[in-house]
Formats: structure tokens, C-alpha cells, sequence
């Protein structure tokens, strides 16, 4: 699995001198959503039942109601293509699939407190199924990335036998390889290559 980041963690203090690309809410949005595409982008189903879906919406702080059912574990399997499409397309095409999330979603922002967070944005009602929200929060995302210009930073990790999708907020926009530890195989195989070249 990918490193654990908290969905809400977008309202703790800001990290004094990073600068971020995006609001730190939608980075966590993004970062969430290219987790939720990438347990499904291995031989291996990570979101085999509901169980797994109970980890994967805990380890990222999501809140709202849940029915804890296999119709909504279908329903959050079933957007992960959609959203997967997203990567392969160019501004017209992402903007047609984002405007239909927003759409189907009946995305409606508004700012919000809840629990120990100050005011923040929801694009839907804590009652919306899960796979709306998801949907709706990951679309709300990536309105601020087309917008900015910065579609290029939604990428496939570059190892061969991978297929995870990543977005690289590296300011240098750098980064290749997602988060399961692609980077450290690829090191490892180009200093063997040296030591025997
Ligand atoms: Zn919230
Ligand atoms: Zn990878």
C-alpha cells in the first residue's frame, strides 16, 4: 500500500517554508485518488471485500456515512476506471470526464466545520454514498490541476511491470515512480548494471 496520508490532515498547520503546488487539500484529495485507481492496478484485487474497503477509508481519514455493503464496494471498484481514464487523456478529454463527475455526483461546494477541523470545502453531503464523494472530491481536485495547467503531473510510474498511476508535486516535477518502491528496484538495478558495465 501506498504511504498512509490523512484526508483531513489537510487542515492541520501548514509545513512552515514547503511551498506547494496546490491547496493542501486538494494535493490529499489527489493523493487519495490516485490510491484509490492504484488498488486496482495490480494482479492482485486490494479491494477484494468489504473489509478491505473498512482499512482503505479508515487509513485515509475519510468521514460521512457508510453502508458497509457490497453494493457500495462495487460502486467505489466500479469509479476507479473512470477515474484511471483520467491519466491516459488530454484537457478536452479529462474536462469531459471531471464534468461528469461533477455532474453525476450533483456536486454542490460548500465550506464546512466538523470533528476538530476548522472550515473546509465538500462538494457533497456527509449522507452521499461513498463512492459519490469519492468521486465528487477527487473531480473537485482535479478542476484546480486543468485549470492551473498542470495535467502533465499525472503520470504512470515508469517501471516496467507497474501500472500504478502517480502525481508528481515535486516542484522540479521529477518524479517517475510511484509509491510501492519502484524507485528503490530501478536504483538498485542501474548500480548493478554500472558494477558489471
Ligand atoms: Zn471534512
Ligand atoms: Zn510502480
Amino acid at each position: 500500500m501506498s504511504k498512509i496520508i490523512y484526508a483531513h490532515d489537510r487542515l492541520g498547520a501548514p509545513l512552515k517554508g514547503v511551498k506547494l503546488i496546490f491547496a493542501h487539500d486538494t494535493e490529499v484529495a489527489l493523493a487519495a485518488a490516485a490510491a484509490l485507481v492504484n488498488t486496482g492496478a495490480q494482479a492482485e484485487e486490494e479491494l477484494p471485500d468489504v473489509e478491505s474497503l473498512d482499512a482503505f477509508v479508515a487509513g485515509w481519514g475519510w468521514t460521512g456515512s457508510r453502508r458497509h455493503t457490497r453494493a457500495e464496494l462495487d460502486a467505489v471498484r466500479a469509479l476507479r476506471p473512470r477515474l484511471r481514464r483520467i491519466w491516459d487523456e488530454d484537457a478536452d478529454g479529462a474536462v469531459t470526464i471531471v464534468n461528469t463527475l461533477l455532474r453525476d455526483g450533483q456536486a454542490l461546494p460548500q465550506l464546512v466545520k466538523h470533528d476538530e477541523w476548522d472550515y473546509h470545502l465538500h462538494a457533497t453531503s456527509p449522507e452521499a454514498p461513498l463512492a459519490d464523494r469519492m468521486a465528487v472530491e477527487a473531480a473537485m481536485a482535479l478542476v484546480d490541476v486543468i485549470r492551473t495547467g498542470e495535467l502533465d503531473r499525472l503520470r504512470v510510474c515508469a517501471a516496467d511491470d507497474c501500472d500504478d498511476v502517480l502525481i508528481d508535486l515535486s516542484k522540479n516535477r521529477s518524479r517517475r515512480f510511484c509509491e510501492r518502491g519502484c524507485g528503490n528496484r530501478a536504483n538498485v538495478a542501474a548500480y548493478r548494471a554500472r558494477r558489471r558495465g
